[in-house]
């Protein structure tokens, strides 16, 4: 019989709890030197161990030979809870289940009376935040004069949400999430004995799939394991993920970071099409941005090395304050959504308000009433946008303006011939001319015509590679430009595949403010930092 993993795995010593060494040390000290108290409260998010830890707590107070680190794990009592969690005289209940939560204060009134068998009368609650009054009250009575014999193990994920009360009568640990690189530690090793094939990528994926939780992690391998046979790759992880295609969610980011409405509402577009919840694509959103912002605040990233690697230059390819703004923005919109009975058009006006912080002025700049100078940013690519478009601070682009190393060095083409190509190729075909509008830049290198499309155009580049569409291009560029070009298409960032061009394209002062944020190394204090420009922002009064 298939065992599940996370039960299988379930650690059934303090030894085997991964990353809770220092709940788990103070807890085998106060046990090994006599010291128990008479409530323990454990906190912290989901599957990192609480409940295994409540249960490995109550067989070392109740093993035969106990108090003891180390139950024998053959006594009545210990075999009883390693079977089924509860025993004689321990008792378990699930703030959780509605079912079991309406017998809470009856349980709690029996863990008064002596026990029945073995040494403590024992009650363990999980979730125990979601107790009713009644059951709290009936908690606090019994943790004000606990009997000597009464044992509580409480755990949950929301510790605002337990009395002060009850909280200042327990000893309390916190457990904290586990990161990508310990879970996918573990996950390696329980493959390994599992004898379960998975590429190094693959368990990266789960890993930060399962954001924090190594339990979530277990049961997503041990879905894979099932689904590939025994050998799991990235490509059978994305299926159980589920993952809101990764390309087109960050072509979104890109499009919108170039101020690029058109390009970032028809990339969601396709999503929805695809039947993505909206939600979803929400929630997958917003985790990027907020990941994103993280690297540019310069808070070691719990990542995957290659995600590490794009998420990083993405990073760069938009300033900080509008990263900021992003983030503050998708807060908002993402409590909105879940009112909203159409999550699709928050979602919507979401993408939309990305692509418009582009064209936000400094604030810097508005406070000192100079103009935004252009000469302090880098020179604008040739753009292909209709003269429509407001020509507004193009900060940022996902796109190298400068030549790539080892091409031949560029000059932008000349605008009149810029002009001619394009109405020739209008009166030619429109649809072509249409897809080449589509480019972000257009541009002489040598003797080749390059034409550069962001990574969400992919689709008009393909539709210009076609042969006899090539052929127009070519023989239209003849006539525009005056001599024969080779027609060189080519999408999203420069060829060596990081974006760091646009990184150096950043200017000056958000460099030096990157360095600054750079030293402000660690969670908490970018995360207070955060706080403050949240409550900064909300000030801010943002031109047109
Ligand atoms: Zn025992």
């Amino acid at each position: 019989m298939h065992v599940a993993l996370p039960r299988k795995w379930r650690p059934r010593t303090f030894d085997d709890l991964v990353g809770q060494e220092a709940a788990a040390r103070t807890l085998s000290n106060a046990i090994s030197e006599g010291r128990t108290a008479s409530a323990y409260l454990l906190t912290g998010p989901r599957g990192v161990g609480k409940t295994s830890t409540a249960r490995i707590l109550a067989r070392a107070l109740n093993c035969e030979k106990g108090p003891t680190v180390r139950p024998c794990g053959e006594c009545a009592s210990c075999r009883e809870i390693l079977a089924r969690g509860d025993s004689l005289d321990v008792h378990e209940i699930d703030g959780a289940s509605n079912r079991k939560i309406e017998n809470a204060r009856e349980l709690i009134e029996t863990v008064r009376y002596a026990p029945q068998r073995d040494r403590f009368r024992i009650a363990i609650i999980d979730e125990v935040h979601m107790l009713t009054a009644e059951a709290f009250n009936a908690l606090l009575k019994t943790l004000e004069e606990p009997p000597p014999h009464a044992r509580f193990i409480l755990a949950s994920t929301e510790l605002h949400k337990i009395p002060a009360t009850i909280v200042s009568r327990c000893q309390r640990f916190s457990f904290r999430a586990l990161t990508v690189a310990e879970i996918a530690e573990q996950l390696g090793k329980v493959a390994k004995q599992e004898k379960i094939k998975v590429t190094a990528g693959a368990l990266s994926m789960l890993a930060a799939a399962a954001e924090g939780s190594l339990r979530d992690a277990l049961s997503l391998l041990d879905q894979a394991a099932t689904l590939s046979g025994g050998a799991v790759d990235e490509a059978g992880c994305a299926q159980i993920l589920a993952l809101v295609d990764r390309d087109l969610l960050e072509g979104i980011f890109s499009a919108a970071a170039s101020g690029d409405r058109g390009a970032a509402v028809a990339t969601l577009t396709k999503l929805l099409d695809a039947g993505e919840d909206p939600r979803r694509i929400f929630k997958e959103l917003l985790s990027l941005l907020r990941r994103l912002l993280m690297l540019a605040a310069g808070a070691r990233a719990d990542l995957p090395e290659a995600d590490q690697k794009r998420l990083s230059a993405l990073s760069r390819a938009i300033p900080y304050e509008n990263l900021l703004r992003a983030v503050s923005l998708g807060i908002e919109a993402d409590a909105l959504a879940k009112r909203a009975e159409d999550a699709g058009v928050v979602l919507q006006m979401f993408v939309l308000k990305l692509a418009e912080l582009p064209r936000l002025r400094r604030i810097e700049e508005s406070l000192s009433g100079i103009p935004s100078a252009p000469a302090a940013a880098p020179e604008p690519p040739v753009s292909s946008a209709g003269s429509g478009e407001p020509r507004g601070p193009r900060i940022l682009s996902l796109v190298s303006v400068e030549a790539e190393p080892g091409a031949a060095p560029g000059a932008p083409a000349p605008p009149d011939a810029i002009t001619r190509f394009y109405d020739l190729l209008d009166s030619r075909r429109r649809v072509t001319w249409a897809h080449a509008k589509l480019a972000e830049s257009l541009r002489v290198e040598g003797d080749d015509l390059v034409l550069r499309f962001g990574i969400d155009k992919a689709a008009a580049k393909e539709a210009l590679e076609e042969p006899n569409v090539r052929k127009l291009l070519a023989e239209v560029a003849r006539e525009a430009f005056g001599r024969s070009l080779r027609i060189v298409l080519k999408t999203g960032p420069p060829a060596d595949g990081d974006l760091g061009q646009a990184a150096r394209e950043v200017p000056r002062e958000s460099l030096s403010r990157e360095r600054a944020s750079n030293r402000a190394e660690g969670d908490p204090v970018v995360r207070s930092a955060m706080e403050l420009f949240r409550a900064e922002l909300t000030e801010v009064k943002e031109e047109e």
